[in-house]
């Protein structure tokens, strides 16, 4: 296996872990899609989903090539996609929200706007969830620059976010 695969592995293998944290935060689709939704049935909402961001942010670097490829692969190219009728910019955006379920881009699995943030600090008492330098950890982790012990740490302190927002939820 190539080290660019390893990479690609290692961050797959983040992404589980980062949609199962969001998942028992459970914000974004409850509190903010949800709601937009209520306030106004008629109105499509594509929540932070303004822009084509897997475009703008991913990196020229082999191993985006590789993870581009294979969420290509599932999900198809933008340009096919480009003639779906949808409400937000980005092609993988559907009326039901983003199809892109594995192989996001580091951007669009580590966003969290304010309020997200501020509602995790508030009721779970994380504060180390900082987004852009969660990003630049998953881009690292695709890169390569972030492997080995760190990349050990890292992920440790992502399960103990999870372990963190079972407890209080269980207290
Ligand atoms: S990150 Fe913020 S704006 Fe984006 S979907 Fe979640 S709650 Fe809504
Ligand atoms: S790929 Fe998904 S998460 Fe990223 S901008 Fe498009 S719809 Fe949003």
């Amino acid at each position: 296996m190539s080290s660019i695969e390893e990479n690609l592995e290692k961050y797959l293998d983040m992404e589980r872990i980062l949609n199962l944290f969001f998942s028992e935060f459970d914000y974004c689709l409850s509190r903010c899609i949800m709601e937009e939704h209520r306030r106004l049935p008629s109105a499509p909402c594509i929540g932070c989903c303004k822009d084509r961001y897997h475009v703008k942010y991913d990196l020229d670097d082999p191993a985006f090539d590789l993870l581009r490829k294979e969420r290509e692969a599932l999900y198809g190219k933008p340009e096919e996609r480009a003639r779906v009728r949808r409400v937000s910019p980005c092609e993988y955006h559907s009326n039901f929200g983003c199809i892109v379920e594995t192989h996001k881009s580091p951007i669009c699995l580590s966003f969290m706007c304010r309020e997200s943030i501020d509602d995790m600090r508030e009721r779970f008492g994380i504060f180390e969830y900082d987004y852009i330098g969660f990003n630049y950890a998953l881009e690292w982790i695709l890169t390569g620059d972030l492997a080995g012990e760190a990349y050990g740490e890292f992920r440790e302190s992502c399960l103990l976010m999870i372990e963190k927002i079972r407890e209080k939820k269980a207290a």
